[in-house]
């Protein structure tokens, strides 16, 4: 399908955005685009869904009309286009009068070409936009977030009902429509509500390999988040409450131990909100404490970890708002305080007045989000399942899957638990059954209850040790919580045979974590600090002198590469990701000096070579989700994983992996200085030359170098060497 619009979006991509490929589903949705058909593109947040739209933006003679419901987030778009010399405006109600005449002026000059407007906006007055549309030319409707249009989806706004007749009215014009929402029918409203019955459909894997799961008690909160906090000095976070009250009064202790926290939330004054979050966009201020009312379209690329005090609604808006973290594809963590008071708690704000269907479905999806809380099991495989997609339950990159639990013979406790469900005739709660386990003398426990022999046989067990056993028995199976608004448990099965002593039970001790990992996963791969923190400053003076967020002239990512390839020239700086034309043209002069200067002052030399060329794609075996045995390793190793837990988690040998991420390598997508240190490099390509074996056999290669160097760096260098 190599057609000469894909190779010109290639170039784009390459000289206007300065990347060297496309990422999962981009390019499939681009040429479908630029072939004048529909199309509806799923990417997890930070997938890079804008591209699909603005490369053929920039390919079209017209305009590329963009509907999107984040007013605050339309000036940030356009600014970061605009940093890459693209012509790009907005159109919203915080725009004076005259400023509104100038942007219709510079589409009536055709020099547009990408215009961002609020749907309230595009269907103001009746008609009248869109007659004004009508004498232009457009050439593409990018209708984003466009889950909103469903009201089964967690944001639905009725204004965007009336997108449908944008088809109608245009029926020659191709529609793109884009969501981080992957539900089955939110995805068929899109389809029906937008009149695109022959759109295309795009759905990319929404795993977030970069980010870390994690769920913690919510006991001595404070503390655990402190712990966090540590772990990522100087980094930026979002810190989501439940609450207002709570949001200003954490943000105040976390300013009392010296860091930089600001809140925000819908009480607080438009002022003080704008400016407590300019304040977070410009790193100047790190955390942000904040009500879901903030992150809708945070587009901040260095968000390094996403922290929920309280337990959200949903799956879909916890998945969305941890995805506001690692938008650059670099190590962050989503952590969750969880307790089952904020279950009972939501659950009284569930209730859609007036209508009980709407609310069973709240209180189901407050259920599965309650029961991510709990599980002992992968925590991504559950989030992915949630949105459909398989994945092995072994992602090392998540508190359970790092987690050894330890286990200990739990018959006993388990037939003291089902018999006292058994004798109180399967109709009593939780709660109920640990008093009565306990020998409670609560009124609540009813006297004849207080007859049977059961009544007070694990009186030597804690209430919370209760409450994580009998949680454990339902994961198991040996229990049931029965559906409804006062769900009692029951018995199953499987339970006759644990009380006849015919299945025993095996219950986990306590969670030990592993040393190596705290609450943070691992750690970005190497790159020079120190001059990181120098490029960072160069960064903020940019930044601050045309008044745009630092992200909007380099990301992080496109720092740390600075940081870790040290380019010497224009050439090789050229070669860095995230470095365009124009951002080149403007910057490049200034950053470039900064890494000489650096690098002479330590006499320092290029490590570009360590950066491959763009890759090929190759087909391979895939998996259900899609990807190759290849990338799988890949995906594993870049969440942060050593190769040693790959090899256990995927039940394949050490070596087998080392030559998964070798291919890596050689396809470009891993750098080699990510798997073998810098220093051994250059002893490990001399040995390859110098020993010149044509079959490529490496202990020869391994004797000269000695026990220092690994089978695998050897590997990986003679992957690196056989590039072109
Ligand atoms: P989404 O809208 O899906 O949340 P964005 O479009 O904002 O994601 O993209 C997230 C980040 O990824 C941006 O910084 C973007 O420039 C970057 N990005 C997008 N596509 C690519 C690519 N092919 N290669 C490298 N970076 C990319
Ligand atoms: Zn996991």
């Amino acid at each position: 399908m190599e057609s000469v619009p894909v190779e010109r979006a290639r170039e784009i991509l390459k000289h206007r955005f300065g990347y060297d490929s496309f990422r999962m589903n981009q390019e499939a949705a681009i040429s479908t685009v630029l072939a004048g058909r529909d199309c509806v593109v799923l990417m997890p947040t930070g997938g890079g869904k804008s591209l699909c739209y603005q490369i053929p933006a920039l390919i079209f003679d017209g305009l590329t009309v963009v509907i999107s419901p984040l007013i605050a987030l339309m000036k940030d778009q356009v600014d970061a286009l605009r940093a890459n010399g693209v012509e790009a405006a907005f159109l919203n109600s915080t725009q004076t009068a005259a400023e509104q005449v100038q942007v219709f002026k510079s589409i009536r000059s055709g020099e547009l070409k990408l215009l961002y407007v609020a749907p309230e906006r595009l269907l103001q007055s009746g008609d009248r936009f869109i007659e004004f549309l009508r004498e232009i030319k457009i050439s593409l409707f990018a209708i984003d977030e466009a889950h909103c249009i469903s009201s089964w989806g967690h944001d639905f706004r009725p204004e965007y009902i009336q997108l449908g007749k944008l088809k109608t009215e245009f029926p020659q014009v191709p529609v793109i429509a884009l969501t981080a929402t992957a539900d089955k029918h939110v995805r068929q409203d899109i389809v029906e509500r937008l009149n695109i019955a022959d759109a295309e459909l795009f759905i990319s894997s929404f795993n977030r390999p970069n980010i870390f799961y994690a769920v913690e008690p919510k006991k001595r909160s404070f503390g655990k988040l402190l712990d966090l906090l540590e772990e990522r000095k100087d980094e930026s976070g979002i810190i989501y409450c439940l609450s207002r009250a709570s949001t200003d009064s954490l943000a105040a202790d976390l300013r009392d131990e010296g860091y930089s926290a600001l809140a925000y939330h819908a009480g607080h004054d438009k002022v003080t909100r704008d400016k407590n979050q300019t304040a977070f966009l410009n790193d100047e201020a790190k955390i942000i404490v904040a009500t879901i009312a903030f992150g809708m379209g945070i587009d901040k690329s260095n968000v390094r970890f996403v922290v929920h005090m309280d337990l959200p609604k949903n799956v879909e808006s916890y998945y969305q708002e941890t995805g506001r973290a690692g938008r650059d594809g670099l190590q962050s963590n989503a952590l969750l305080f969880f307790s089952w008071g904020d279950v009972q708690k939501l659950k009284n704000f569930a209730a859609v007045e007036g209508n009980s269907q709407q609310t069973a479905i709240m209180l189901s999806k407050l259920d599965t989000m309650a029961k991510y809380g709990e599980i002992r099991t992968c925590r991504r495989k559950f989030l992915l399942g949630y949105f459909g997609e398989d994945h092995t339950g072994r992602c090392g990159h998540c508190d359970n899957c790092t987690t050894k639990f330890e286990f200990f013979d739990g018959t006993a406790i388990a037939q003291k638990a089902l018999s006292a469900v058994y004798r109180t005739d399967q109709r009593f709660g939780m709660n109920y059954i640990i008093d009565f386990l306990r020998g409670s003398q609560a009124k609540t426990i009813r006297e004849e209850h207080k007859q049977l022999k059961t009544y007070g046989v694990g009186s030597d067990i804690s209430r919370e040790a209760w409450f994580d056993h009998i949680k454990e028995l339902i994961d198991q199976g040996f229990l049931k919580k029965s559906d409804g608004e006062y769900p009692v448990l029951q018995l199953t099965g499987s339970s006759m045979d644990v009380l006849r002593g015919k299945t025993p039970v095996e219950l986990v001790k306590e969670k030990v974590a592993e040393k190596k990992r705290g609450l943070v996963g691992e750690s970005a791969p190497p790159y020079i600090q120190e001059l990181f923190d120098d490029l960072s400053r160069s960064r903020t003076e940019f930044a601050k002198r045309e008044n745009v967020p630092p992200y909007v002239v380099f990301s992080d990512a496109t720092l740390i590469e600075m940081a870790s390839y040290l380019p010497q020239d224009e050439g090789e700086f050229r070669r860095i990701s995230g470095v365009g034309d124009l951002k080149f043209e403007k910057y490049g002069g200034e950053f470039l000096r900064v890494v000489r200067e650096y690098c002479g002052e330590r006499d320092l030399d290029s490590r570009i070579s360590l950066k491959r060329r763009a890759r090929k794609k190759t087909s391979q075996k895939r998996d259900t989700s899609g990807r190759s045995t290849y990338q799988i390793s890949f995906d594993m190793f870049r969440g942060g994983m050593s190769i040693s837990d790959i090899a256990s988690a995927r039940d394949l040998g050490i070596s087998t992996i080392e030559s998964h991420l070798s291919r890596s390598i050689a396809s470009g997508e891993l750098a080699l200085g990510e798997l073998v240190p810098i220093e051994k490099i250059a002893a490990i390509q001399k040995a390859v030359e110098e020993c010149d074996n044509e079959e490529g056999r490496l202990s020869p290669i391994k004797e000269m170098l000695g026990d220092d160097y690994t089978y695998g760096e050897i590997r990986a260098v003679m992957a690196s060497m056989k590039q072109p």
